[in-house]
């Protein structure tokens, strides 16, 4: 998984909001429904403290104390109820305490006197041996005429903590639930939400200088994606329009400088051959001819190249033997090979039965035949391999040349890039000979792929579908 993904990220902030808002509302629900569940058995135990000494402790003088103690015992039934209640005088002595409920929940004389305080009215929490835990509310009963009690009146919280740990469990079952269901149910909407960017994405990957025709996928949904995907695809029609203008520029320019550049050759030929001139001037005319020579090969490659990217190679298909091909143009660039005194070897005995443009697919054997002959020195040998595998035709061009380094390997089918212009045979070339080649190949639906090292040679790997007819 990717951590660093936009949908990863928005799901774990999204989760982990999610789950601190939960908690923190889980947690003031439970403390606020503490509070006022305490509050509202400690105030029912409060009314009932007053009622005792309202309805009974004021009138003590005349009914006195047992009367009080045994009404309050039949109004309240302490021991049916679960209650406490006990009046004490002023010195401490006891007036009346409630028998142990029935059910044996706590027993009375666990409850201590408590020291006396100054308020009207007041509370303890009594946690006892048995693990409940008693709230008492207690009145200081004053009245003129009256001797003082303490009224205390009290009721298991029991009850409210069962209740209120049935409520913990249900959220602390139901928060990490509840934070589960809507992180899954956010990431797939995340995902629903950001599949065109994945659209995008892919598409984006496709386009390359040879199809900026293409555009990306536009998902009309009027949100944000839509507009970037319309202004992407507004990009790429401008760089397609800059990129037309320089291939028609390049285009028109090579073509326009083959028909000077012809005449000037052979102005330069005349010139440089006429007897009639000082030898000097002819020696010069004759190295400006070389120069004109050497532009007009840039330009002819230029010239192929945008007619390639034309598209020119997919035109004029046909169906011929690769082996044969790689054969007799190696046996035409032989001649030149043995002038360096480099011998070629074809290893061409399979027939490899190809589909495409003959002419174009010949000046890839061309080029790699040339390339190698160019950087070979002399005693060197240059193997030529053609053999069918796997349905594709593979053409080897292998030489005992000075090598490529591996930090020129990844540039060398760019256009214009000459691994060292310093080298001896990189003297007259211009850096175009093997982007031809690639432009062929790419056309071809083939892969062409170079291994080389300095001073052990290079190996340039061409595979070609095989034709399925
Ligand atoms: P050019 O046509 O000018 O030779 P290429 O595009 O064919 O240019 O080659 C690009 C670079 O790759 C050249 O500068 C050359 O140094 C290197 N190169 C190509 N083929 C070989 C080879 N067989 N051996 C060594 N270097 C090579």
């Amino acid at each position: 998984m990717n951590t660093r993904s936009i949908s990863f990220r928005l799901v774990a902030w999204y989760a982990g909001l999610l789950a601190g808002i939960f908690l923190l509302l889980s947690a003031s629900l439970y403390l606020d429904l503490r509070r006022f569940l305490e509050n509202d058995l400690l105030q029912s135990q409060s009314r009932r403290t007053r009622q005792i000494a309202n309805t009974l402790l004021i009138h003590v003088k005349q009914t006195g104390e047992p009367y009080v103690a045994s009404q309050t015992k039949d109004w309240f039934a302490p021991q049916i109820n679960d209650r406490f209640i006990r009046i004490t005088r002023a010195d401490g002595t006891l007036v009346y305490v409630s028998d142990a409920p029935k059910d044996g929940s706590f027993d009375p004389a666990e409850v201590p006197l408590f020291p006396p305080s100054p308020k009207s009215e007041f509370s303890h929490k009594l946690k006892l041996s048995g693990g409940n835990t008693l709230l008492i509310a207690a009145l200081n009963f004053k009245s003129s005429g009256n001797p003082d009690y303490l009224v205390e009146f009290g009721a298991l919280l029991d009850p409210v903590e069962t209740m209120l740990n049935h409520l913990f469990l249900q959220l602390s079952l139901g928060l990490p639930l509840a934070v589960i269901i809507t992180t899954v149910g956010g990431y797939f909407l995340v995902r629903r939400a950001l599949t065109p960017v994945a659209q995008i994405t892919r598409a984006a990957e496709r386009i390359t200088q040879h199809n900026l025709s293409e555009r990306l996928p536009v998902a009309r949904t009027g949100d944000e994606l839509e507009r970037l995907s319309v202004s992407l695809n507004r990009m790429i029609a401008r760089l397609d329009d800059g990129f037309q203008n320089s291939k028609r520029f390049v285009a028109d320019a090579s073509h326009d400088l083959r028909t000077p550049l012809t005449i000037l050759r052979g102005e330069l030929e005349n010139f440089a051959g006429d007897v009639r001139l000082d030898a000097e001037l002819r020696d010069r005319a004759g190295s400006m001819m070389e120069e004109v020579v050497h532009l007009g090969k840039i330009v002819e490659q230029l010239f192929t190249l945008s007619r390639l990217d034309a598209g020119e190679a997919q035109t004029e298909w046909t169906r011929f033997d690769l082996t044969e091909l790689a054969r007799t143009t190696s046996e035409q660039m032989n001649l030149l090979a043995e002038d360096k005194g480099i011998s070629i070897s074809c290893e061409a005995s399979q027939p490899a039965p190809v589909e495409g443009n003959r002419v174009r697919l010949k000046q890839v054997v061309v080029n790699l035949l040339d390339n190698a002959i160019k950087y070979t020195p002399a005693k060197g040998a240059i193997h030529l391999r053609v053999f069918p595998v796997n349905g594709h035709a593979v053409l080897e061009v292998e030489d005992t040349g000075i090598g490529i380094p591996s930090a020129a390997l990844p540039h060398i089918f760019e256009r214009f890039y000459r691994v060292d212009p310093a080298r001896s045979a990189d003297a007259e070339s211009a850096g175009l000979g093997l982007s031809i080649v690639k432009s062929i190949c790419t056309a071809h639906g083939a892969e062409v792929k170079v291994r080389s090292a300095p001073g052990a040679g290079s190996c340039f790997h061409v595979e070609l579908p095989l034709s399925k007819n």
